[in-house]
């Protein structure tokens, strides 16, 4: 392999600083966010900052000399890998065979503008919260991947979402470091002098300014909008601050800012998108500007919303009432009344554009309201998601019948080589020579797997499983120090690769339940201490700096941790990122998902478990209602919901207990003369086989492209 590397390499031998100038420009393309060579060749040049920056190659480069580059790039083995990334990453911007280029050409003038209040792209660049956001992030990526004309718009949160640090009684810290766009792939909007592109909205009382930043996602383009411009009032450049900071008036501003200012900032750089697709109601003002547009041009009311209604797609997540935005009319009098008067049309019935009961008087105006009113399509983002929508909107659309309410679904995706571990990449590229998309056609991929003897993904999920357990003492050695420990513990001693090992990891809303497994203590300690067929369990996550009760979540789990029967055999792990759940959803034999039914709209963290033969266990909700087929993996409970959330939870817990006490455990530990669990390795084969083909991104955006972005479209 490496004499056709150098084969292909020769002939184009770029000089050093050649190739300083090229690593500086892939350092700024995301691209190397989902390819693991790439990602080598900056962690390589010193693997301590590559740790210590959480894998942000700008800051490895500026760490590094340019006379230590030049040296290194002298020595053969470290050129020819550099060479051969460098290669593929030009080969890859320069692709015009393309799916798009076959199946979505009408996007090749006028691209598709993606709008979303975060981007999960990679931990180093920390302006996503949670699924939302890394759904959002993995859009792009498979949007570049397809070669679609695609761009991305979102805010700079210059303090990012927070770190999280427990106390010494388990309750969350929050902080929030600065990130200067200097260490992160930013590039300033400029215009032909040199100055910073700006436009300015109507926000409050006051006149605000908005610049951008740009990030290269592969093929793609993202911009990031920031008030911190010194023009601004104070108050006004700390909008863009923190993701979902603040109250709710920070929360209307940076949609303002999202919304009307993402438009303009389109629009004044002579970008005319062919769709905008709204990922969340965040989004929603942005048909207002298209509004104002369309009325500006004399056109009525009517027909303005007409105009405007081709030009987007919504996609709604939230299946509660409460979940959705809503701003009281004072809020939106004050933060939009400046705004409105610009559009001619009066404040009352701008308001009823956002109006959800027809009958009421009208105090709030809901965002997703304002959407679903001004897109030509919507849908939820999983099947059971799409019909809790159709019947949380049933009346804003007056039909007797859900099914007649417009709204439709897709279910969400991963994006499969973002959440690949560097080791699993090379097991597939061993078994598939190297081919991209070799996921995408179930044939041949029962073909490659057929290829893969039992051991070998056996081997994998060891190997796997150990780098998770390494990882996650030498992160908890680091937080007992500060959080305290009981005399004679020691991380180093904790979880054991031999063991089936549980993960549990996402955002702490309450509706996840995450303490749900200990509803039983004594059941429970009793499953993970069976001497003979041991199991552990290891959490992470984040609860919103507001949630109190998911921050009692937390606490509970610590303090779990910390009794006696389950020390070293329950973990909770401080500072749930991307790098961390890549960590777990790579490492784990059993993905939990144990939501409240059906308050999961899709949930995309089990389908990262896939590509690594982890199996899920999950309720019925979201994504996995679709994809469980009795053979992948396990279910919780049925496909049906429970009178109370009470009497739910309860079931819920026992069938857990149930389930893993009379078929997980035993199938884990059922093993043949090889000391292979031949049941467990026939699930993965089957979790392989049936999900990796559906649950990707890839799927995901031709599916949008399909079914919703093409003009006329609206299924
Ligand atoms: C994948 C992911 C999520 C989404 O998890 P769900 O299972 O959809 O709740 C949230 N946070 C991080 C860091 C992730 O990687």
């Amino acid at each position: 392999m490496s004499s056709s590397l150098s084969k292909q390499t020769s002939n184009n031998t770029q000089s050093i600083p050649e190739q300083i100038a090229l690593l500086k420009k892939l350092s700024k393309n995301l691209w190397w966010s989902w390819n693991a060579d790439a990602q080598n060749v900056f962690s390589e040049l010193s693997p301590r900052l590559w740790s210590k920056y959480n894998h942000s190659p700008i800051k490895v480069m500026q760490n590094v000399s340019e006379a230590e580059l030049a040296a290194t790039l002298s020595e053969k083995d470290y050129a020819e890998k550099v060479q051969s990334v460098l290669a593929r990453f030009e080969e890859y911007l320069s692709e015009k065979n393309t799916w798009a280029a076959t199946h979505a050409d009408e996007f090749t003038a006028n691209p598709v503008a993606y709008f979303s209040a975060e981007f999960g792209l990679h931990e180093s660049l920390p302006i996503y919260s949670g699924g939302l956001g890394i759904l959002a992030g993995d859009h792009i990526k498979s949007a570049s991947d397809l070669g679609l004309n695609f761009i991305g718009v979102t805010l700079y949160y210059r303090e990012g979402y927070f770190q999280q640090h427990l106390s010494m009684d388990g309750w969350q810290q929050e902080e929030y470091p600065l990130h200067p766009a200097s260490t992160l792939p930013l590039e300033p909007v400029l215009d032909d002098a040199g100055k910073p592109v700006t436009v300015a909205i109507e926000l409050a009382h006051s006149i605000v300014h908005v610049c951008a930043w740009t990030i290269k996602v592969g093929r793609a383009k993202l911009y990031l909008l920031d008030t911190n411009l010194e023009e601004n009032e104070e108050h006004y450049r700390d909008i863009t601050c923190h993701v979902y900071g603040g109250d709710a008036t920070t929360r209307i501003n940076q949609e303002i800012v999202l919304g009307i200012g993402g438009t303009r900032f389109l629009h004044k750089l002579g970008i005319k998108p062919a769709v905008y697709h709204m990922n969340e109601g965040h989004s929603g003002f942005l048909t207002l500007e298209l509004l104002r547009r369309e009325l500006d041009c004399g056109k009525s009311l009517d027909d303005a919303i007409a105009a405007v209604k081709p030009q987007c797609v919504f996609t709604t997540h939230t299946p509660v009432p409460a979940g959705h935005d809503r701003f009281s009319r004072d809020l939106m009098d004050y933060s939009l009344g400046k705004f409105a008067e610009t559009m001619k049309i009066d404040f009352d019935t701008l308001m009823r554009l956002g109006k959800e009961h027809h009958n009421e008087p009208q105090n709030q105006f809901t965002m997703t309201v304002l959407c679903l009113n001004m897109s030509r399509a919507a849908n939820g983002v999983s099947e059971l998601n799409g019909v809790v929508a159709r019947e949380m909107w049933q009346h804003l659309f007056q039909k007797e019948n859900p099914n007649d309410v417009p709204i439709g679904h897709i279910t969400n995706g991963v994006h499969t080589k973002t959440w690949m571990r560097d080791r699993t990449e090379a097991f597939w590229s061993f078994y598939t020579n190297n081919e991209q998309d070799f996921f995408s056609d179930p044939e041949h991929l029962a073909e490659i797997l057929e290829r893969i003897p039992d051991d070998s993904l056996w081997g994998l999920r060891y190997r796997l499983k150990r780098d998770l357990i390494e990882f996650v003492r030498y992160r908890l050695e680091r937080q007992m120090s500060r959080t305290g420990m009981d005399n004679g513990f020691w991380a180093s001693d904790f979880l054991s690769t031999d063991v089936l090992t549980i993960g549990f990891a996402r955002r702490f809303a309450t509706y996840k339940r995450a303490p749900l497994i200990f509803s039983d203590i004594d059941r429970i300690a009793a499953i993970l201490s069976n001497s003979e067929k041991p199991v552990q369990i290891i959490f992470s996550g984040k609860a919103h700096p507001r949630d109190n009760e998911g921050k009692k979540f937390i606490q509970r789990i610590f303090q779990i941790s910390r009794m006696p029967q389950f020390m070293g055999k329950v973990v909770f792990l401080e500072n749930y990122d991307m790098n961390v759940a890549r960590y777990l959803i790579s490492g784990v034999d059993l993905w939990l998902n144990n939501p409240l039914r059906p308050l999961e709209a899709s949930g995309t963290s089990g389908e990262k478990v896939i590509a690594h033969g982890g199996l899920n266990c999950s309720i019925l909700d979201g994504w996995w209602r679709e994809g469980y087929n009795g053979q992948n993996g396990w279910a919780i409970g049925k496909d049906e919901n429970q009178p109370s959330t009470h009497e739910q939870s309860e079931l819920d817990a026992k069938m857990l207990y149930e389930i893993l006490e009379t078929d997980i455990v035993p199938t884990y530990y059922a093993r043949d003369s090889r000391n292979l669990p031949t049941e467990w390795i026939k699930k993965m084969r089957a979790s392989i086989l049936s999900l990796l083909p559906v649950y990707n991104t890839h799927r995901m955006v031709r599916d949008y492209c399909e079914k919703y972005y093409k003009s006329g479209k609206n299924a």
